[in-house]
């Protein structure tokens, strides 16, 4: 169960790979960064048969009661958000997705030239919401498509194109395995334990 780490302002971020029950060890991890401060709250939950995707607006109670038994996994990540850029909003909340959806990622902090990136690299593009965050993710997704690299390798190549402080958490729908993590100024920290590993 690896966790990749590679190379934020308040709010935070939780994942756990190897674990059932995954969301409920985000929503208590999201309830213990609560203090930070933030503005909505979204979590990302997978098993072998399922993926489920929730946000919400406001308090992480609002999320918690949106969570449904059906909403379960064994690798998961989560997100407090302090908008820096787009409004708070159900949509702007993390965690962010590719297009097709196969990419999601958390993120706190701020990116400095997402819209250099938007214009170079995703000028095509759709995006849902209006965050910085949304760019990378799309960025990410763009460089796997067009490189034809795999997750690991776009999003390295990702890190490199992009400037500003980050600590940011990705799953690869695809791969229930791993979170890929990268760190930039903001602080970020790895748990390792027995058949399963948490952020
Ligand atoms: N810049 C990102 C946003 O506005 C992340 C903010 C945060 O650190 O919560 O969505």
């Amino acid at each position: 169960m690896p966790i990749e780490s590679g190379n934020c302002i308040m709010c935070g971020i939780v994942g756990i790979v190897g674990k059932k029950h995954a969301e409920k060890i985000i929503l208590s991890g999201l309830g213990r960064l609560e203090y930070r401060g933030y503005d909505s709250a979204g979590l990302f939950v997978s098993n072998d048969d399922t993926q489920h995707l929730v946000k919400s607006q406001g308090r992480i109670k609002n999320l918690e009661e949106k969570i449904t038994k059906d909403i379960n996994g064994t690798i998961g990540i989560g997100h407090t958000r302090w908008a820096t850029h787009g409004k708070p909003s159900e949509r702007n909340a993390h965690p962010q997705t590719s297009s097709d959806h196969r990419l999601v990622l958390v993120h706190n902090g701020v990116i400095e030239n997402f819209e250099e990136i938007q214009k170079e690299y995703l000028a095509d593009d759709h995006f849902d919401g209006e965050t910085d965050t949304e760019i990378v993710v799309h960025l990410i997704s763009a460089l796997m498509a067009k490189e034809s690299l795999s997750t690991k390798a776009a999003f390295k190549k990702a890190l490199s194109l992009i400037r500003g402080s980050y600590a940011f958490a990705l799953v690869d729908t695809q791969d229930k395995e791993t979170i890929y993590v990268a760190k930039n100024k903001s602080p970020l920290l790895i748990g390792l334990g027995e058949g399963f590993n948490v952020i």
